[in-house]
């Protein structure tokens, strides 16, 4: 069964963060596709003003160019009111029925799982892909998962050929990458104190963000801008 992976996020802006944590699981996971599915009105953003949908949209696709298997999907721009990760990918599983269906996230969002808009389906509906971050992880991330999730945990190293799921189970794998410490909010302090980004983001996203002046940020000497 051909094995197609969502990443959903605000990216504002997509960073390496992202990138290498979505290539380990692209590597371990051999998935056909990895779709990355920005948010247009995530209901725990509102009131932060996010950046505009078609510059993260278009971040994103400078992000992904390099790589065949990874795609961008306008698929949340195109529903009204706050945007829920469950009906995206409710959508995606009646789209894609025969295709196997794994949604990616970060481990500071799998350890608030339990805030999240119909959770409980969402955990049987899709195998979730928890990204290493360092903010928590190992003992401090299960502790903050609800307990009926603990038996369907499996931990997978990076590269490690994993086996199909018994057809009816789903599963949370938890991926042992390398953390790769770096998160958005950090970039835009960064950019707003006039700091370059550029070691931190692909190279075409940097460009994207000087050019249009993104996050008010002010290109500094020797950024590679
Ligand atoms: P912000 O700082 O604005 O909250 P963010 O850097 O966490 O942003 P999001 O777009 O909110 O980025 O993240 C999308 C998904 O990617 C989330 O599930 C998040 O946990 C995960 N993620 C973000 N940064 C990393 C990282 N450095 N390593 C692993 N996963 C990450």
């Amino acid at each position: 069964m051909r094995r197609l992976g969502l990443f959903g996020g605000t990216f504002d802006p997509v960073h390496l963060g992202h990138v290498v944590p979505a290539v380990r699981a692209l590597e371990t996971f051999r998935f056909e596709r990895l779709v990355f599915v920005p948010a247009f009105n995530p209901p725990h953003k509102l009131g932060d003003p996010l950046t505009p949908f078609p510059h993260r949209f278009a971040m994103l696709a400078l992000a992904t160019q390099p790589y065949d298997r990874f795609l961008v999907s306008a698929a949340e721009a195109e529903r009204a009111g706050p945007t829920y990760t469950f009906d995206t990918v409710r959508s995606f599983r009646e789209r894609f029925a025969a295709e196997q269906l794994y949604f990616l996230m970060g481990s500071d969002s799998f350890s608030q799982i339990e805030t999240w808009h119909r959770w409980e389906e969402l955990v049987d509906l899709v195998h979730l892909v928890v990204l290493h971050r360092d903010t928590v992880w190992g003992e401090a991330l299960e502790a903050r998962v609800p307990r009926p999730l603990h038996g369907r945990m499996r931990r997978v190293e990076p590269f490690q050929a994993v086996p199909d799921p018994e057809p009816g189970s789903t599963w949370i794998y938890l991926l042992e990458h390398e953390a790769f410490p770096v998160s958005a909010t950090q970039l835009r302090e960064r950019l707003r104190l006039g700091r370059s980004i550029h070691e931190l983001v692909p190279p075409e996203v940097h460009r994207y963000i000087v050019k249009h002046h993104l996050y008010d940020q002010v290109a500094g000497p020797g950024d590679g801008s």
